[in-house]
């Protein structure tokens, strides 16, 4: 009994890692549908892990499970991102209020550490992991110093970071443009450092914006590419 559960708690995460890195890497393409059967048929595994697998992806955000009309490939659109980011930006700069008298001396440093990592170039696609990790990390330290609970829970539960990984899995242009992500989270950073409030929001929200702007403009491109080159 216990061997035979341990197998399938297996068989799950690597069904759910497949369907991850299919949906990341635009193989199942965004609003396609999922059908659980071919799924269990094309990976070798009964349908429960697969049941279990798309639970996960769509608690990620990734899939979106209709009642009585299927499962789907969690659509990504210029709207998807630019309503994603506007809320993002409100509850980051209330974070940033907030954090500003709570920030201790060791979140500064962690800060800076993360500051030197994001600062080495990105050429292959672990590079581009370990960046992204990096920044989603740098954005948590003003959350969680906000330390409110309920803005954390919302925060994450707008899974914005599974959405840039998506757009930049299929941008590769995106490392071209890291200088300029480089300098706005140094202007976060000492904003942060020199106690000044109104320029720590003016920071993030510049930082933001330009990055949920880029992003809509890179799903717009690939959209075009794809029509431009149907497969
Ligand atoms: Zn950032």
């Amino acid at each position: 009994m216990e061997l035979a559960r341990i197998s399938r708690e297996r068989a799950v995460d690597a069904v759910y890692k497949a369907l991850r890195q299919a949906i990341l890497g635009s193989l199942i393409r965004s609003g396609e549908r999922l059908n659980v059967e071919e799924l269990a048929r094309k990976l070798g595994v009964s349908l429960t892990p697969v049941r279990h697998a798309i639970q996960q992806l769509a608690t990620e955000g990734l899939v979106e499970v209709r009642p009585r009309g299927g499962t789907f490939v969690a659509s990504l659109t210029p709207q998807d991102v630019e309503e994603t980011f506007d809320l993002r930006c409100a509850l980051e700069c209330l974070a940033a209020e907030r954090a500003m008298r709570r920030i201790t001396p060791q979140d500064l440093r962690h800060l800076g550490q993360i500051l030197e990592s994001l600062r080495m170039p990105v050429r292959t696609e672990e590079d581009q992991k370990n960046h992204e990790r990096a920044n989603v990390e740098f954005h948590m330290v003003l959350i969680r110093a906000a330390g409110n609970r309920r803005l954390l829970e919302m925060y994450e539960a707008l899974n914005a970071h599974i959405k840039i990984a998506r757009i930049h899995a299929s941008d590769a242009d995106w490392p071209t443009r890291l200088q300029e992500e480089q300098s706005e989270h140094e202007a976060i950073v000492s904003a942060l450092e020199n106690k000044r409030t109104a320029e720590l929001v003016q920071a993030l929200r510049k930082h933001i914006y330009r990055a949920r702007d880029s992003l809509m403009a890179a799903i717009k491109e690939n959209s075009l590419s794809a029509q431009r080159n149907p497969e």
